[in-house]
């Protein structure tokens, strides 16, 4: 199976490919990942690519490219693959597709995960990596289970937050997604791979809904509807008529933190929330004003010049009028 996961930061697309990995026993491709590993090692390619990731800005495809094609080599990439972050701009898909083409093993499917902002600015602010494994938790909905340690250590997880999950640079990467990457929305829609499934909601049933997406035929590429509106990506794709969402019911548990004091926690979750959520959502909302039709500022209206052979006519006439007033 070679797949893709699609869809902004904070989506869930680490998570569940991570649980695919699990089921399926082909490995998780992240090039968030690779650039993340090369800037540790301190390489060339990584001090390239720290700036642009720092600032929630994209690394050069050339670097991507480079990297995704020596990924691809790989013997454990041959049965088949999760793209996670990959591609993240319309270059990189139509490079994919050669480098595919070529390798005679063409993608099965594109999954969009779709969640809307409120909830994505909530889920960044708590993502925590373990260092040694590099399991993604959440440390609201989805924290190590009490007693987990980590398979690699077998000591507790130690867990760390990414430097790009701050404010500034997590507004950026919204910008950067809607911008660059969303349009491949259409992209894999038009070559009859999109499928679409709600991300919000616990782990498990995203899981589940993913499996059926999976399972499940796309719709033909001939009878998708046209593109979708600007931010249909972040919306209920049932409400943007794109594409069918896989639903199941609940297939899990939600996983609650343990909490000392509910009260002190839900107050810092909010602030950490806000913290990251403000400028998105500040931003989001201008954006949103703007597309709902909030009046552009008034024009003065000019009026516009007769064309001359109507300017000259006119003035025939008016004369012809004063010439008959005076006759009278
Ligand atoms: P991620 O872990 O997928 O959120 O990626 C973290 C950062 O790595 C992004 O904000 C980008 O700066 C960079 N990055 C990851 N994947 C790509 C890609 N396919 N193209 C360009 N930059 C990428």
């Amino acid at each position: 199976m070679r797949i893709i996961l699609l869809g902004p930061p904070g989506s869930g697309k680490g998570t569940q490919s991570q649980r695919l990995v699990e089921r399926v026993g082909i490995p998780q491709i992240s090039t968030g990942d690779l650039l993340r590993a090369a800037v540790a090692k301190g390489s060339a390619l990584g001090l390239r690519a720290k700036a642009a990731m720092d600032a929630g800005g994209l690394v050069d495809d050339e670097i991507v490219l480079d990297m995704i094609r020596e990924r691809l080599a790989e013997p454990d990439a041959q049965p088949g693959f999760i793209l996670d972050g990959f591609p993240r701009n319309l270059a990189q898909a139509r490079a994919l597709d050669g480098m595919l083409k070529d390798l005679g093993k063409p993608l099965d499917a594109v999954v969009l995960m779709d969640v809307d902002y409120g909830e994505l600015a909530r889920r960044i602010s708590g993502r925590r990596t373990c260092q040694d494994c590099g399991r993604v938790f959440n440390v609201f909905t989805s924290p190590p289970a009490e007693g987990e340690t980590c398979p690699k250590t077998g000591a507790p997880h130690r867990l760390f937050q990414r430097s790009d999950d701050n404010e500034n640079a997590v507004a950026e990467r919204l910008r950067v997604y809607d911008e660059k990457t969303r349009p491949l929305v259409d992209f894999y829609r038009r070559q009859g791979l999109l499928r679409a499934i709600q991300a919000a909601g616990t782990v498990d049933d995203v899981a589940s809904r993913l499996r059926v997406a999976l399972e499940t035929s796309p719709p033909p590429a001939s009878v998708t509807p046209p593109p979708s509106p600007p931010r249909a990506a972040h919306r209920s794709p049932t409400k943007a008529g794109a594409v069918p969402v896989a639903r199941r019911g609940a297939a899990g548990r939600e996983v609650v933190p343990k909490r000392k004091s509910p009260k002190r926690k839900s107050v810092n979750r909010a602030k950490s929330e806000r913290a990251i959520g403000a400028k998105a959502v500040r931003a989001r909302g201008a954006k949103a004003a703007r597309a709902k039709g909030a009046k552009p500022a008034p024009t003065r209206r000019v009026k516009a010049a007769p064309p001359r052979g109507v300017k000259a006519a006119r003035a025939k006439g008016a004369k012809r009028a004063r010439t008959k007033r005076g006759a009278r």
